[in-house]
């Protein structure tokens, strides 16, 4: 499939933002205008609801709402099914105590997200180092009404673990950069005209590789760390599979006893999981490929501590 074609099996995603509506009012909504709930490939009025993701609806893949209202009051927020996935698996806690961070935050979609499944209640930190994307974000965490967010314009990497600010945060979620890879767009055939050669290529992903592992390892240091999601939307082991197993082999994961979450606890109903060549774990892991699973291409893992403490050697 080129671009268009893949572009064209994807559904418009569209996510309720159930700080500031239920999902049954925005259903509501969109009937009042004219949708009918039904297959939204066979029909330019159809839509339905997600299979995998809460409050997720689809619709045919041209559909635009960049002036519907629901869309300006933040009520409904425009993401790919597949970015959902992480604030889902990391499972944030909804209580006053709750102290959760998004460690790579702007635009802020995954931000809001893990805010909705918090239901507002308890602290959410969410960290961007650049300060234009951290303009965005703070303009969308006030759009969508998440009033239990602190949003900060720093590099995750300089923030000491044992300040007394982040020491006790219990839940990360990191969704660093990455090569981008699996998004698709209709500029894709543009793009792959002017892809550079192999040897660049893989020289630009070994060093998102070294970055999002030694985020990985930074996220791991938090004393009270409990459970942390790695996420990417590219499509290579190297940034994916590859970054996790280095990970788990690193001393942080050793000191603060990291292994992946099984398979039964990151979406057991979603099918496609990790490639088995690389890594023997590879079920805990999630995977999307463009224009198989109609979302972009991503990829999720989730570290937590162990519950079984290592037999001790005699
Ligand atoms: N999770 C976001 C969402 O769903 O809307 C998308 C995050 S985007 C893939 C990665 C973000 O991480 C970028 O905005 C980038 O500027 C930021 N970033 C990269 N390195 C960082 C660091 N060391 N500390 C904080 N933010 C960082």
């Amino acid at each position: 499939h080129n671009g268009d074609e893949r572009a064209a099996l994807i559904p418009r995603y569209v996510r309720v933002n159930t700080s500031l509506g239920t999902l049954h009012e925005v259903v509501e909504s969109f009937v009042s205008r004219g949708f009918v709930l039904s297959d939204p490939f066979s029909s330019k009025k159809g839509f339905s609801n997600d299979h995998h993701v809460p409050n997720l609806l689809l619709f045919p893949p041209n559909t635009t709402f960049h002036d519907d209202d629901l869309y300006t009051s933040g009520k409904i927020i425009l993401q790919d099914k597949a970015s959902c996935f992480p604030a889902l698996v990391l499972d944030p806690p909804a209580t006053e105590e709750s102290v959760v961070m998004d460690a790579t935050a702007a635009p802020g979609n995954k931000t809001s997200h893990l805010s909705a499944l918090m239901k507002n209640k308890g602290k959410l930190y969410a960290l961007e180092r650049d300060g234009k994307r951290f303009q965005t974000l703070k303009m969308m965490l006030s759009k969508a009404g998440c009033t239990n967010v602190s949003p900060i314009n720093a590099d995750f990497l300089t923030v000491d673990p044992n300040d007394a600010q982040f020491s006790p945060v219990t839940h990360i979620l990191l969704d660093p950069s990455c090569s981008g890879s699996g998004i698709v767009n209709r500029l894709d055939h543009l793009l792959e005209a002017e892809t550079e050669d192999d040897a660049s290529q893989e020289d630009r992903l070994d060093k998102l590789a070294a970055f999002q592992l030694m985020m990985i390892k930074h996220a791991m240091r938090f004393p009270n760390v409990k459970k942390i999601v790695y996420s990417t939307c590219s499509i290579h082991a190297t940034e994916n599979e590859r970054v996790v197993r280095n990970a788990l082999s690193s001393e942080e994961a050793q000191v603060g006893e990291f292994e992946l979450a099984p398979q039964n606890e990151v979406l057991p109903t979603w099918p496609r999981r990790g490639y088995p060549e690389e890594m023997a774990d590879a079920l805990s892991l999630i995977r999307c490929l463009p224009g198989e699973d109609a979302t972009n291409g991503f990829f999720v893992s989730c570290f937590v501590k162990r519950s079984q403490p290592m037999s001790k050697k005699r």
